[in-house]
């Protein structure tokens, strides 16, 4: 690991991992399908230069980013392969787009006719994927007369060229199919819609995250958008069980123990005292806390220790905690928060679950102050 920090607290992020879940999920999507290695949010907090260079390297095709300044970041650090905005941008940002040769996403007339006002006229290509609304409700044109509509417009003009449709899935990560069926009803009509205005078929068409490009084969959409998975992990716990996929962790979290002592009965620990000691305890500090992302949430949690799982005991400070050992061990020994630890594995899954919420959530909100550090 690298050693350019000063503190004994650090998230691996193991790109073998990152590379053979790329590749394992690649291998079971049908033939020609192109793959689009979600990025966004520092890599759902992993890091997107180093995510985006080993997804690349193990046979995506494109990136996708939810925001311009995501695209700029990794185009700086020289990544060249095409990039897709899935958010939205403001207009005036059109000409940015265009300097770094990033793919934006449209759907709004009144959007294309002020982003075109920033553009001489046949000057900068933009490339677009223009976006369809099936059923997720957030953002993409809902109706067939509004995507023949749109399609007309791009038709006519100057500057952008439509490269790609596309939708999002709002439930394909649970195990009733019935709303996620009629999404994909609604695609298909968006689509052919578009199309038929256009005059011509779009080169990309994708709809599938990580859960439906896991368990189901869409053959009319080309190219799938896969963030999840191929950071190791199920999309959700419900569908964990029939995806048929095997997938590797990439994150993990650690510290190192720095104080360790032996507490009589009846003591309290931490702020409010609200843990007491039941009997001679072994009680040892460990220097993550909430502002490291590590939530108070967290306090009925375990940790490993030599293999060994211990708890969190009393509240979790902004920079420290305290756990519960059997028995006496080195200052400096190794605290898994996340991940393995002496042949031991403490899931990712398991403090989603603790914190009520959902994988996705973890890596991303383990702030900055904790150094990433390849593996
Ligand atoms: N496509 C879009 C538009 C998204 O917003 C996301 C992430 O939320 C993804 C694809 C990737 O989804 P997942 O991480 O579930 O694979």
């Amino acid at each position: 690991k690298t050693e350019s920090f000063f503190r004994d607290t650090w998230a691996e992020v193991n790109l073998d991992a990152i590379r053979e879940n790329v590749m394992n999920i690649k291998a079971g999507l049908p033939g020609k399908t192109a793959f689009m290695a979600v990025v966004k949010a520092n890599g759902y907090g992993h890091g997107a230069f180093d995510i985006a260079t080993d997804a690349l390297q193990a046979g995506a095709e494109f990136l996708g980013v939810s925001m311009l300044d995501e695209a700029i970041s990794l185009r700086r650090s020289g990544i060249s392969a095409p990039i897709l905005v899935m958010g939205l941008i403001r207009p005036r940002d059109i000409t940015v787009a265009a300097k770094w040769d990033v793919a934006v996403t449209a759907f709004q007339e009144e959007w294309l006719a002020e982003a075109e006002a920033y553009l001489e006229k046949g000057g900068s290509r933009i490339s677009c994927h223009v976006k369809l609304d099936s059923g997720m409700g957030r953002l993409g044109l809902r109706t067939p007369a509004e995507a023949k509509s749109f399609a007309k417009k791009i038709k006519g003009s100057a500057n952008f060229t439509a490269d790609g449709l596309y939708t999002h899935m709002a439930t394909a990560d649970e195990l009733d199919t019935a709303y996620f069926d009629e999404q994909v009803k609604r695609a298909d009509e968006l689509v052919g819609a578009f199309e038929e205005a256009y005059g011509s078929e779009v080169g990309w068409k994708h709809c599938s995250n990580s859960a439906t490009a896991l368990r189901f084969s869409l053959e009319k959409y080309n190219l799938v958008r896969v963030g999840i998975s191929m950071y190791g992990l199920a999309p959700s716990p419900e569908i964990k069980p029939v995806i048929n996929q095997e997938l590797k962790e990439a994150f993990s979290l650690h510290s190192k123990i720095t104080h360790v002592k032996k507490v009589a009965a009846g003591e309290g620990i931490s702020y409010g005292a609200t843990y007491q000691t039941e009997e001679e305890e072994w009680i040892a500090t460990v220097p993550i806390g909430y502002a490291d992302g590590w939530i108070r949430k967290n306090q009925h949690g375990d940790v490993l220790v030599n293999g060994k799982r211990a708890p969190i005991v009393g509240r979790i400070c902004m920079d420290q905690m305290m756990i519960r050992l059997e028995g006496p061990v080195d200052i400096g020994t190794t605290v898994t928060l996340i991940g393995e630890n002496g042949g031991a594995f403490l899931p990712m899954d398991e403090v989603a679950a603790r914190l009520e919420t959902i994988n996705y959530e973890i890596p991303c909100t383990i702030t900055p102050r904790v150094p990433r550090c390849i593996i």
